[in-house]
């Protein structure tokens, strides 16, 4: 056989295993998590090319996990039945970093220290492989992939900067297909080889997995032995006959090791909603979605009639940081199950990240319209309300069909309409909440997300209204929604009233203001920039317009001609006057009656922009 060779680690990968030890010391059990989901991912993975490739499964039809410890030596094994990996991809995995979890952490990790740091908020996040490390002196990963007819050795110790690869020769060390990680722990770790220890962080971390963990447990049944006689209490036997049978047998526990299934596989999605508390809502998210927040609120159903799907969307209580977030189409925010065989949560196979897919050429080789069917899937969720996170089943959608047929497909269209009716549901619910404070972190957070819908999905328009929350003159410290403005309007009041303006300050500072203030007219103010693009596409809620305050020709329902007549009278010619001497600076002197205590004002013209949008046109054109 052929020697081990040795291979250097990616610069990366040494400062990744640094950094991961040296932030995750108090945190070492997350090993576990780490390593069971990638077992999960492979098998993830195996089962859905399994799909179209049934002989796939040949070689060990069960998929499952299983874990094994021998706490005399110190020695935790994990072996799943999954995709396995070739000689290639243990390089390219385990010897290099492309990874979204290990990214993920990079950047928790940096955004912590800048915050003052909380190290215990990183345990939460997913490290990857080599937090196998944390716990470790030594990692052995024995992999077998069905594209390969041999199986490889990947050896790791702690603080070295290579690794190396050699071939399986130990017949007994053979498996049939998948992968076996063997753990040798660090001396003061090696109470994680306890079955019990083991046991209990999988139950607390990897309750959600959706394929069989099984712990090798030690168990006892009770059983009653003969005992020898004693020949002393022989003869006392014979004198008292009701003894002498409990002597002659004892009860013994009888002890013996075999696998227990230590968690829960029935996925959280299709149990009975009764059934289901808040916390296990909050740890599913938590765990499936790399979070380390509870959600803001959660909303499991299924529908059925025509198209029947099972689904929990849950809205975070953060938005992830950065303006590209909020447009990103590649979001992993949604996974796309059939018939709980779980089809994706990428679709941006063009670039093949190798975050899930370890091999998305061979997919796309194998199984195109797959790929192709869970990218127009996804881009059926409107983009802005791409920040929902959840996860969907349907029984209804075929696995192989074409993206021509898919594009017409009917049930895609029932299942978007549907998702995105009790996405609103779930939103509006945390508007109606009573603690206020849910819905205004919500719209901190979440408010621009909804602006934007306003301008790109018009047929929403009913849903997405009552949602959005602005300053104004009446409620310059809590933002309202429009359903309290237009309780609050005056009987004879047509219109809603807005100005918009780069703060709550220079909006109450406008003239513009005065004579509706006067007459005790609430004024929204538009202080986020994208505030007045959303309004003018919505128009009008509960069929009242808005109405931008600084346009020309503000009707206020106070018209008097008679006075308009004798003002133009008595000012004509200072207008004109003014206009000579602004020449082409403004378009237009008039006589205003929307002023009380100013003596003139800037105003747009109607059809013109106004000068809030000026300002942005400007900014945009730098
Ligand atoms: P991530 O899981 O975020 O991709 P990891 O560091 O946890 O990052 O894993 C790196 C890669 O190693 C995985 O993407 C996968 O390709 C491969 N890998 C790890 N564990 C297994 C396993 N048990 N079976 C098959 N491939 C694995
Ligand atoms: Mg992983």
């Amino acid at each position: 056989t052929l020697p081990a060779e040795k291979y250097e680690y990616q610069a990366e990968v040494s400062r990744l295993m640094d950094l991961i030890v040296n932030s995750l010391y108090s945190n070492k059990e997350v090993f576990l998590r780490e390593l069971i989901s990638n077992a999960s991912d492979a098998l993830d993975k195996l089962r859905f090319l399994s799909v179209t490739e049934p002989e796939l499964l040949k070689d060990a039809f069960e998929l499952d996990i299983r874990i094994q410890t021998d706490k005399d030596n110190g020695i935790v094994t994990i072996t799943d039945t999954g995709i396995g990996m070739t000689r290639q991809e243990l390089v390219d995995c385990l010897g290099t970093i492309a990874q979204s979890g290990t990214a993920k952490f990079l950047k928790a990790l940096k955004d912590s220290k800048d915050a003052g740091g909380d190290n215990n908020l990183i345990g939460q996040f997913g490290v990857g492989f080599y937090s196998a490390f944390l716990v470790s002196d030594q990692v052995v990963v024995s992999t077998k992939s069905p594209k390969s007819d041999k199986q490889y050795v990947w050896e790791g110790e702690a603080n070295a900067s290579s690794y190396t690869i050699r071939e399986e020769t130990d017949p007994e060390k053979l498996i049939p297909r998948g992968t076996c990680l063997t753990l040798y722990l660090k001396r003061d770790d090696k109470g994680f080889a306890h079955p019990e220890r083991i046991q209990k962080l999988v139950k607390n971390y990897s309750q959600f997995v959706s394929f069989p963990i099984y712990t090798w447990q030690e168990k006892g049944y009770t059983k009653e032995v003969e005992v020898e006689e004693d020949p002393a209490e022989a003869k006392q036997e014979e004198q008292d006959e009701k003894t002498e049978k409990k002597k002659k047998t004892k009860t013994v526990v009888e002890k013996y090791w075999d696998w227990e299934l230590t968690n829960e596989t029935q996925p959280i999605w299709l149990r009975n909603p009764k059934d289901v508390t808040k916390e296990d809502y909050n740890e599913f998210y938590k765990n499936t979605f790399n979070e380390y927040l509870d959600p803001l609120a959660s909303s499991h159903f299924t529908t059925e009639g025509e198209v029947e799907f099972r689904s929990i969307l849950y809205v975070p209580a953060i938005a992830p940081s950065g303006r590209e977030d909020m447009i990103n189409l590649k979001t992993k925010n949604i996974r796309l199950y059939v018939k709980r065989v779980f089809i994706s949560d990428d679709f941006d196979w063009r670039t093949g990240t190798k975050g899930f897919w370890f091999s998305l050429n061979l997919l796309v080789q194998t199984y195109p319209t797959c790929i192709n069917y869970s990218i127009y899937f996804l881009e059926q969720f409107p983009r802005y309300l791409s920040f929902v996170k959840g996860v969907v089943d349907s029984n209804d959608l075929p696995l192989n069909v074409s993206r021509e047929i898919l594009q017409e497909s009917r049930i895609v269209r029932i299942m978007r309409k549907r998702l995105v009716r009790k996405a609103f549901d779930m939103i509006l619910g945390i508007s109606m909440s009573e603690n206020r404070e849910d819905y205004e972190k919500f719209w901190e957070n979440f408010g621009k997300h909804l602006k934007l819908g306003c301008i790109e999905d018009r047929e929403n328009h009913k849903r997405i209204a009552p949602l959005l929350r602005f300053f104004s003159s009446q409620s310059e410290e809590e933002m309202i929604g429009l359903d309290e403005y237009v309780e609050n309007m005056k009987p004879d009041q047509k219109d809603i009233y807005f100005i918009a303006a780069d703060s709550v300050t220079s909006a109450r500072n406008t003239p513009f203001l005065e004579r509706l203030l006067q007459k005790d007219l609430e004024v929204l103010y538009l202080v986020d920039p994208i505030d007045e693009v959303a309004v003018q596409n919505l128009k009008s809620y509960k069929e009242k317009n808005f109405v931008d305050i600084s346009k020309e020709d503000l009707d206020l329902g106070d018209k008097n001609e008679e006075k308009e007549k004798e003002m133009k009278q008595e000012f004509g010619q200072t207008c004109d006057w003014i206009k000579k001497h602004l020449g082409d600076k403004v378009a237009n002197v008039q006589i205003s009656n929307r002023l009380s205590s100013s003596p003139c004002v800037l105003v747009s013209g109607k059809f013109g922009w106004s000068a809030n949008m000026e300002r942005l046109m400007k900014a945009q054109t730098v």
